[in-house]
């Protein structure tokens, strides 16, 4: 299965481990065809600092410098290893207040881009996937901003929480009520975005009691989920099917049959992610995701390439092979699609 849309390493990720040149020689010995580059965007805000980079002492300008240099990095390595991969450059999203809209589309104006990975991993301005304590975090901030109440939980580091304007009170509580506030985050970043990836559909199913639970039951929360996915269709952007799920114990990629088999109806398009956070990660689970394709019955992915290239899914041989790369932009990227089951055996297990 040889295509990534979303990767992270130790270089340029505080949580992640290797040198991204490590990752992709890692990719190309997984017999990866595309490979796509997408750090974290620079969080601006010290409130947004997660424990690992407070500890390490990061500040806002440490992670804009350390991006800028994943840039840079990321731009000689393409050119490095373009017989042996297609290295697409990008970021993942994060989205976590109405205002850092304005940082987002800074930072889409200061560089060039394939692709970006649009996430949700913020509700409230809290964490939903870092740990089981800032999960329940979550829940008790959307019950305080949904009652106006002015107490602790209604404040992230010091500074009223900045809720979505999308977001719609409802008379739900606990988890139901923080997957509502999720996908109606979701929708916002949808609207303000239209990313060609979306990242982990349902990560907020992550740390919940039981990530078995069938969204159809949850009648708000399935009617948010059939807009966004709606959504999704009607501008054309592509979901991952997101192993990182089946590292962290799950049985399947993200996203899970309910929400998969939804997506099938109205016509979404798959592609392929590994979101490795070192070598170690890079192709983890493929072979489960394509067993879970195959029993959900979808056929066919897709991956983003070069326009006018051509890699050969079982070669991985670029042709034309005389031709100085394109530029760094969506115009110069688009969708092609493989049989699932010609991509059965690629990657080693
Ligand atoms: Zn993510
Ligand atoms: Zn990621």
């Amino acid at each position: 299965m040889p295509f990534s849309h979303h990767s992270h390493s130790g270089q340029f990720c505080a949580h992640a481990k290797d040198s991204l040149e490590s990752c992709i020689l890692q990719a190309i010995s997984k017999n990866l065809r595309v490979f796509c580059l997408t750090e974290h965007m620079p969080r601006a805000d010290l409130r947004d600092f997660y424990p690992e980079e407070v500890e390490l002492g990061l500040t806002p300008q440490d992670l804009k410098d350390r991006f800028a240099e994943f840039y840079d990095t990321a731009v000689a390595l393409r050119d490095k290893y373009k017989e042996e991969i297609t290295l697409l450059i990008g970021f993942e999203v994060d989205y976590i207040r109405p205002s850092m809209l304005a940082e987002i589309k800074e930072l889409q104006e200061t560089y060039h881009f394939d692709i970006f990975v649009g996430s949700v991993h913020h509700v409230d301005e809290i964490p939903i996937d870092f740990s089981e304590e800032m999960f329940l975090r979550a829940i008790s901030a959307i019950e305080a901003v949904d009652t106006g109440a002015e107490i602790a939980e209604a404040y992230n580091n010091g500074a009223k929480i900045e809720r979505f304007p999308e977001v719609q009170i409802t008379e739900s509580k606990g988890e139901e009520r923080l997957f509502e506030v999720y996908f109606d985050t979701q929708y916002a970043m949808l609207k303000a975005l239209k990313p060609p990836v979306i990242g982990h559909f349902d990560l907020i199913r992550l740390k919940c009691k039981d990530y078995k639970v069938d969204f159809r039951t949850l009648g708000n929360v399935w009617e948010k989920i059939v807009r966004n996915v709606k959504f999704i269709s009607e501008y054309g952007g592509m979901v991952e099917i997101n192993s990182a799920a089946t590292r962290k114990g799950w049985e399947y990629p993200y996203p899970g049959p309910d929400v998969l088999q939804l997506m099938k109806e109205e016509g979404i398009k798959f592609v392929l992610s590994d979101d490795s956070h070192g070598i170690a990660q890079v192709a983890f689970g493929y072979e489960k995701s394509l067993d879970y394709l195959e029993k959900q019955g979808v056929e066919e992915v897709w991956y983003y390439e070069w326009i006018g290239w051509e890699r050969g899914i079982n070669d991985g041989i670029l042709r034309p092979e005389d031709r100085y790369l394109p530029k760094i932009r969506p115009e110069c990227v688009g969708p092609k699609s493989a049989r699932v089951k010609d991509l059965r055996g690629i990657v080693p297990a």
